[in-house]
């Protein structure tokens, strides 16, 4: 008789929730994990298992790696992820480490983040005992990938973040490309119940803010992430201005980081769109210039800095400078604004606390979302393609989950898993 051998799946972070992503796949001879994420906010963070024959990383984003200091402390384990993935994830990390020697936990240094580079291997597809590992891309940010295994006769296709939609600078995922009919997917969720207007539309209104305040002789703070976001927007202003859509105005990015990642994506310009790749440096940008510190800059001016939800860093000290004169502005581009974030109170309450005082906002605060994530449309297409027996929604509260549930289950069997919830298949 023959036996039908399981395999098992296990959610051990990113249930109902973004952040800390990490899910288990199990067979009798092989075990990984996919993402290995952190809760940055938790206070006392979660504690992942160790033993995994290999740990395969989706992007960089901190809750989808943040967990690796752990994994490669007193550990020797197997990373599999793409090159830019490599660099940019240990970046950030030795970054994590740095904030937290300084705030005078010393659990992690910065050895631990090396080793993360060397436990790297940097390949699109991997054999593990009984198992197939393959890695194609997402869109969402440069180096993505979704995740598609195979063992005991079945398919599993992780998306991690992706989106269809193509950006200025990167195509979405070509869902041509990806394996058909699995007998699980996982899908993230993150904009689940949201439907937006077409991307063109989105850039377009961005750069009639933009023109708008340029001419009243306001200055624009624009908060974004050192990775990717900062990449993409500096290219957005340069291209605008190159072909005269925006003018000449004082354009600058300040972060260290964004600076030090602009040169791994010169590096891995192939990632890229078709335009971007046939430049020789395109992320040394003509019309924007990069600072070390805001007593640099000349205004009036277009300022592209970290930290993405205004918490620190440069977008605090210029939200704080430039809040009171209404002929400024501010703009968001992310559609999540976690809720202690000074951007969020300034956009909703019109004020924002500071460790010394509360700042009264003038300025004009716009949110336009240029996301990296696929909206409810996308979502819907892409389980329509991939015709999955089973899907499991992951990376996004449970409201956006639901949402997207009611669409989807006419399609397929749905399934929002909580934390450590475990399925055999
Ligand atoms: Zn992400």
């Amino acid at each position: 008789m023959e036996f039908t051998k399981r395999l098992k799946i296990q959610v051990l972070g990113g249930a109902r929730e973004v952040g800390g992503s990490c899910i288990a796949v199990q067979t009798d001879s092989c075990k990984v994990a996919m993402d290995y994420g952190a809760k940055l906010e938790a206070t006392e963070p979660k504690k992942l298992p160790k033993d995994f024959d290999a740990a395969i990383i989706s992007h960089a984003h901190l809750d989808h790696t943040g967990g690796l200091l752990g994994l490669c402390k007193n550990n020797n384990p197997t990373i599999v992820g793409s090159d830019i993935t490599r660099d940019v994830t240990v970046d950030l990390l030795h970054d994590m480490v740095n904030i937290q020697n300084g705030k005078g936990n010393f659990e992690f240094d910065s050895e631990v983040a090396e080793r993360v580079r060397d436990s790297w291997w940097s390949r699109d597809a991997v054999a593990l005992p009984g198992m197939k590992v393959n890695l194609q891309s997402a869109g969402h940010v440069a180096g993505a990938k979704m995740i598609s295994l195979e063992a005991e006769n079945k398919r599993v296709i992780y998306t991690g973040d992706f989106c269809l939609h193509d950006t200025e600078i990167l195509q979405g995922c070509k869902l041509d490309t990806l394996p058909k009919k699995p007998a699980v997917l996982i899908m993230e969720s993150t904009y689940g119940g949201k439907v937006r207007p077409p991307r063109s539309d989105l850039v377009d209104e961005f750069m009639q803010q933009m023109l708008t305040v340029m001419q009243r002789g306001g200055n624009v703070l624009i908060p974004t992430f050192a990775f990717h976001r900062s990449q993409e927007m500096a290219k957005r202003l340069d291209v605008a201005i190159e072909r005269g859509i925006l003018p000449r105005y004082n354009v600058y990015t300040i972060s260290n980081l964004a600076h030090r990642i602009d040169g791994y994506f010169n590096k891995n310009r192939g990632l890229f769109t078709k335009s971007v790749k046939q430049q020789k440096t395109p992320f040394n940008y003509r019309h924007v210039k990069h600072l070390y510190r805001t007593s640099q800059i000349q205004e009036p001016a277009v300022v592209v800095c970290t930290s993405g939800f205004g918490h620190a860093g440069a977008s605090l000290r210029l939200l704080s400078d430039w809040a009171n004169d209404k002929r400024n502005c501010v703009v968001l581009t992310s559609g999540y604004l976690p809720p202690d974030s000074p951007l969020k109170q300034a956009k909703e309450e019109g004020f924002f606390k500071t460790e010394i005082d509360m700042v009264t906002v003038n300025a004009e605060v716009r949110q336009i979302e240029l996301s990296g994530h696929a909206d409810q449309t996308e979502l819907v297409e892409f389980v329509r393609k991939i015709k999955p027996d089973r899907t499991v929604l992951v990376h996004g509260d449970l409201e956006q989950a639901e949402l997207l549930s009611e669409e989807i289950s006419n399609l397929t069997d749905v399934c929002i898993p909580q934390e450590n919830e475990t399925f055999d298949v």
